[in-house]
């Protein structure tokens, strides 16, 4: 169990809490520092603020961006980035733009399969400003087209299924140069997701290196022990910082309980290192 969760999602993009909400499940869980990432969004963090000072969480402003990199999605995920930097919203609105695109071809897609409405269905689970897959899986769901959220990823929205449509997203280099510049630390989200082979993968953390990365999300929600193993070694190896976060998305996601993290594996260098706002778990393990 670890006091500080890194990656967490709320209603803002597809998670199904409230910001505030969220921030207080998360006290009521023990965590001390929490980062709201909510998807290609940053129009919880005020919310989640004012939540957080009340229940005494210290608040992490981050947002988990989508990004095409050589064909493939990878998430970065932006840590104590400034929500306000002009850059960084204009990019965000231009990456939520392409998601209402995409969205109608997911639902194009999924009607040549027999599935109709899923546009208005999909849209009647968004609570406030983006449109993702997992809109698309609840209303799958609820239509009985599949069990549950697992499956339903599975039988129609990952790549070579009837409901998944191909999209382009910022560009690594762009994406990390906003979190950057607005004063954050860019972090690749659970890099034992993607599927990546050794070589690929090593390209990938030379040029995210070499962008201005700091750090790979070493404990994941998604990830195996086998997985934070490795790329405890991989931080080590190229000098990243070592994040840790949960994924969660609610209750009812099918993710993790948030905070229930292992601590990172020694030898981390943890991306809190030099943060004000984590001083405080100094305090509590001591
Ligand atoms: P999008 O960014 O719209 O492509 O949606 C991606 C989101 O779908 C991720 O952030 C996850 O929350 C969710 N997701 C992706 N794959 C799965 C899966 N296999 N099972 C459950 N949720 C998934
Ligand atoms: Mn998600
Ligand atoms: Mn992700
Ligand atoms: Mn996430």
């Amino acid at each position: 169990m670890s006091c500080i969760d890194l990656h967490s999602h709320s209603t803002v993009s597809d998670g199904s809490l409230a910001p505030a909400d969220l921030i207080r499940h998360a006290a009521q869980q023990g965590v001390k520092v929490l980062a709201l990432t909510d998807h290609d969004d940053v129009a919880g963090l005020s919310a989640a603020r004012t939540a957080a000072q009340s229940v005494g969480i210290s608040l992490i402003a981050g947002a988990e961006i989508s990004v095409t990199w050589r064909d493939r999605t990878l998430h970065i995920v932006g840590l104590k980035i400034d929500p306000h930097y002009p850059e960084m919203q204009q990019g965000l609105r231009a990456i939520r733009d392409g998601r209402v695109g995409r969205a109608a071809k997911i639902a194009e897609a999924l009607a040549q399969s027999g599935i109709d409405g899923s546009l208005e269905g999909a849209y009647g689970f968004v609570r406030e400003n983006i449109i993702s897959r997992t809109h698309f899986a609840c209303f799958l769901v609820s239509r009985g087209y599949a069990g549950n959220m697992k499956n339903v990823f599975k039988k129609f929205l990952v790549k070579g299924r009837p409901g998944y449509v191909p999209h382009r997203w910022a560009a690594l280099a762009d994406v990390v140069r906003w979190i950057k510049d607005s004063g954050g630390r860019a972090v690749l989200a659970h890099p034992g997701r993607y599927g990546l082979g050794g070589t690929t993968l090593r390209q990938l953390l030379e040029e995210f290196r070499a962008l201005g990365g700091d750090a790979l999300e070493v404990v994941s929600g998604s990830h195996t022990p086998e997985m934070t193993q490795r790329f405890a070694g991989l931080a080590a190896e190229y000098g990243f910082l070592a994040s840790c976060g949960s994924d969660y998305h609610g209750p009812d996601r099918g993710y993790g309980e948030i905070g229930r993290i292992p601590p990172l594996p020694p030898g981390c260098a943890p991306v809190w290192h030099d943060w004000p706002e984590a001083a405080v778990l100094a305090v509590s393990a001591a």
